[in-house]
């Protein structure tokens, strides 16, 4: 069952009609299907389900309150990157126990509240912050469990933006400087090293690169045995990639066929951090055409949604289908269009020279694939209020996110007299 189909000429989300939605919630509004999200999350854990795992939701993906619960209901951890994320997490759920906390500058006050709320681990990114949250844990004499994060030094074949797994690039730790560490934290008393961690970028579309890493990773982990490091878990991190255009993802028989032998050879529990390839078929943006102009080389469809609301196309140059869901789109022939928002950077669009029916004012697009990395990356540029999400479950409708007003915009500004 597909989340977003068209029955006739109208797109549906599930079993509710789209264009009654942003009639009701009006227009720029995230739609997300409920049974996407739970049917992504239950198939990637099938297919580790062959080796003792604990799928762990990226919640910066898509970090919406009810979408935390929901996922948290069909027995999800979350891998978090800040304080804010794990209070999201404790607010939704009040459950932090399958937490794990990644970021390569988590301050002192943020270890130490997700010590003292009792996450499951710490995805450790240095050797000054392994001495940090040693110190930390002393402090409320408790043990710490961390993984280190490795940079296993392979190339996603990514865009430059989204590989994280690369010497270049800011994550984890050297191979051979974390073999040291690990030893290392064996005589530091508030240490338990309980874990090791990759995670090698995102949108990833073959095994290849997650072959190459554990392998990689495969050796440190014996090394570690042989020194007797108790390790327990090897969190693989996330980045599987999904259709945003013609892309052909990594299938459930690639991960059963060339990831799980490997995976099960290190007799360790694995952990998974998907973010994108649950969320990101799971949402749409729905938006207006408010104007259409025409200039010599081009036409432009000036659209209610921008860059604050959608990010991608402008910092990726990412790529989002986008259909005209108002009746009759087929019959009008098409047009190449520069779909742009109202925000005044130049940079703002959602997609340049796209084929599209002939649009007029008053249409209804839909950005597919919009459910991760959407609205989270979403801001006030321009003083634009952020926009309204809404879940749908079969013919059910549920507002999960208010739109904003002025005073959310204003909130905690004072007008100073100098
Ligand atoms: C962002 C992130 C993820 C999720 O990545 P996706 O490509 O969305 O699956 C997982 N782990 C860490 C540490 C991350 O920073």
């Amino acid at each position: 069952m597909q989340a977003f189909t068209f029955k006739g000429d109208s797109l549906y989300c599930e079993d509710v009609k789209c264009t009654d939605i942003a009639e009701k919630y009006g227009t720029p509004v995230y739609v997300y299907s409920h049974g996407s999200f739970t049917r992504s999350f239950s198939e990637l854990q099938k297919s580790f389900s062959s080796v003792p795992n604990l799928v762990c939701y990226s919640v910066k993906t898509c970090s919406n309150l009810s979408i935390l619960k929901m996922i948290h209901d069909i027995g999800g951890g979350f891998d978090i990157v800040s304080i804010g994320e794990l209070r999201r997490v404790f607010a939704a759920t009040g459950d932090v126990s399958k937490c794990v906390f990644a970021g390569v500058g988590k301050r002192e006050y943020e270890l130490t509240e997700a010590l003292e709320k009792g996450i499951y681990s710490f995805t450790v990114e240095s050797e000054q912050e392994l001495e940090m949250l040693n110190k930390c844990a002393k402090k409320l004499d408790k043990k710490a469990s961390f993984a280190l994060r490795i940079n296993p030094d392979v190339d996603p074949k990514t865009h430059k933006y989204i590989s994280t797994g690369k010497k270049e690039n800011k994550f984890g730790i050297d191979m051979k400087l974390a073999f040291e560490l690990y030893k290392k934290s064996c005589d530091m008393e508030f240490l338990l090293a309980e874990g090791i961690h990759m995670h090698i970028g995102s949108q990833i579309t073959t095994i290849d690169p997650y072959v190459e890493a554990v392998k990689k990773m495969s050796k440190l982990i014996s090394d570690l045995k042989n020194a007797n490091v108790p390790i327990e878990y090897f969190d693989i991190g996330g980045g599987f990639g999904i259709i945003y255009n013609d892309e052909k993802p990594i299938g459930s028989d690639d991960i059963i066929k060339e990831l799980i032998p490997l995976l099960k050879d290190t007799g360790l529990k694995i952990l998974l951090e998907p973010g994108r390839s649950i969320a990101g078929n799971s949402g749409i943006l729905l938006t207006k055409v408010v104007y259409i102009k025409n200039n010599s080389v081009k036409n432009f469809a000036i659209v209610d949604a921008g860059m604050n609301d959608l990010l991608r196309p402008s910092l990726y140059e990412a790529y989002h289908k986008i259909l005209s869901i108002t009746g009759g789109a087929g019959q009008k022939g098409s047009e190449n269009y520069d779909v742009v928002g109202p925000i005044c950077e130049s940079g703002d669009y959602l997609a340049l020279d796209r084929s599209l029916p002939v649009l007029q004012q008053g249409d209804i697009l839909s950005v597919m694939s919009a459910g991760a990395y959407g609205f989270s990356m979403s801001s006030n540029y321009n003083s634009r209020t952020r926009v309204p999400e809404v879940m749908i479950k079969g013919n059910q409708t549920y507002l999960i996110r208010e739109k904003e007003n002025f005073d959310d915009l204003i909130k905690g500004e004072k007008i100073v007299k100098f």
